[in-house]
């Protein structure tokens, strides 16, 4: 209800948290990082939809465009039930599935990064490739491949990643996504609530891949970036409080982005660390009931962190741990906006710290993060 004139506030507040951090230069590992991120996401655009193709059931890659699209949906709904095999000369280039196939002309968004193929194949050629919130005019869909249509021509995208573009409509909930860490710690101190006398650094360095060698900092942008994709898919607007390594923001400026964007919820994304390399498993962090800061937003931080919790075990398996409900964490207790912290898993223990550095479980854990933003406002 509010989002659209606080957009001004956010813009301001983004400026101002942002505005001081040019502090670190670009040392080579910083750059190295952001190589690898960058690696990152070019194999994911890649390999996803090609995963995802009906190959087995398709035998004749023939490149040639059906002939059966048209844009009159009357006709296009005779046309359901009929069997194509005896419109099309052999041989038969693939085609949609008339058994499962719905036509009806309708807008629809790209989730992800999706390749638009001449025929409903993964062995047909890749038109283009369309990027992510890419809006097309579907024209049917079998289940498996949908038909689009671009410059008058029918092409071809699977329809895993389209979603009607009535249903991408602004839900009208902001979240805002904390990627926990950052490049270099900041152990200058800031008290840890407002008006609190005791003091902790800015920003901790965080923990570190046992196997995997990745930084916690590393990790959390990587699915805080795959969680905000999954989130705006849903409808959200979504704000990143980072989206690069080489800031210096502190947990409660971090805590200021949200409050001044007047988020619904805020999502601090970090993984685990302990002594014991057999401690596993997801857990979330709310204030108590008695946080002397904003302990009057325990009862929505409360849920948020449980919905969060189940969402992110429910959609990886992984073992569920408990809601750790604490006052020392300044990025909760500055907070104004409900708040919860998400220890995605322990980057100390060898099993769980290679399947956090697994593109598909980070998927997973973004895609379970937003069932339980998806819960927590009951949607
Ligand atoms: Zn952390």
């Amino acid at each position: 209800m509010r989002k659209y004139r606080i957009w001004l506030a956010v813009l301001l507040s983004a400026v101002l948290a942002f505005g001081g951090c040019g502090g670190f230069g670009g040392s080579g590992e910083n750059e190295q990082q952001f190589q690898e991120q960058a690696k990152g996401d070019t194999s994911d655009k890649k390999e996803t939809p090609e995963d995802n193709g009906n190959s087995g059931e398709q035998e004749i890659s023939g490149a040639g465009e059906t002939q059966e699209g048209n844009n009159s949906s009357e006709a296009q709904e005779s046309l359901e039930k009929q069997d194509s095999s005896g419109e099309q000369e052999a041989p038969a280039p693939p085609a949609l599935n008339e058994e499962t196939v719905v036509r009806s002309r309708e807008e629809v968004v790209t989730t992800s990064s999706v390749n638009i193929r001449t025929a409903p194949s993964t062995d047909s050629e890749v038109y283009q490739t369309a990027a992510r919130r890419t809006e097309l005019i579907r024209t049917a869909d079998d289940g498996t491949w949908s038909a689009v249509e671009i410059d008058g021509k029918e092409y071809y995208a699977a329809s895993e990643y389209l979603r009607l573009k009535s249903e991408m409509a602004d839900n009208g909930y902001l979240v805002v996504i904390d990627a926990g860490h950052q490049g270099k710690g900041n152990s200058e101190q800031e008290p840890i609530g407002p008006g609190a006398s005791e003091t902790k650094p800015k920003v901790a360095s965080g923990t570190s891949g046992c196997v995997s060698g990745l930084n916690e900092y590393e990790l959390t942008l990587m699915v805080s970036l795959k969680l905000q994709a999954e989130l705006e898919a849903r409808g959200y607007q979504v704000m990143m409080v980072r989206t690069s390594h080489d800031v210096n923001i502190s947990n409660s400026e971090r805590a200021a982005v949200a409050n001044n964007a007047g988020a619904d919820a805020f999502i601090r994304v970090h993984a685990n660390g302990s002594d014991d390399s057999s401690e596993n498993g997801i857990l979330t962090i709310c204030p108590t009931s008695a946080n002397p800061y904003m302990g009057s937003l325990y009862t929505q931080c409360r849920s948020l962190s449980e919905c969060v919790l189940d969402g992110a075990v429910n959609a990886t398996g992984a073992n569920k741990k408990y809601i750790w409900e604490t006052d020392t964490m300044s990025g909760i207790n500055w907070c104004t906006v409900p708040v919860t912290i998400v220890e995605m898993g322990f980057m100390t223990n060898p099993d769980e710290d290679s399947r956090m550095a697994d593109d598909g479980y980070q998927s997973q854990l973004a895609a379970g993060i937003a069932d339980g933003v998806d819960a927590y406002f009951g949607n």
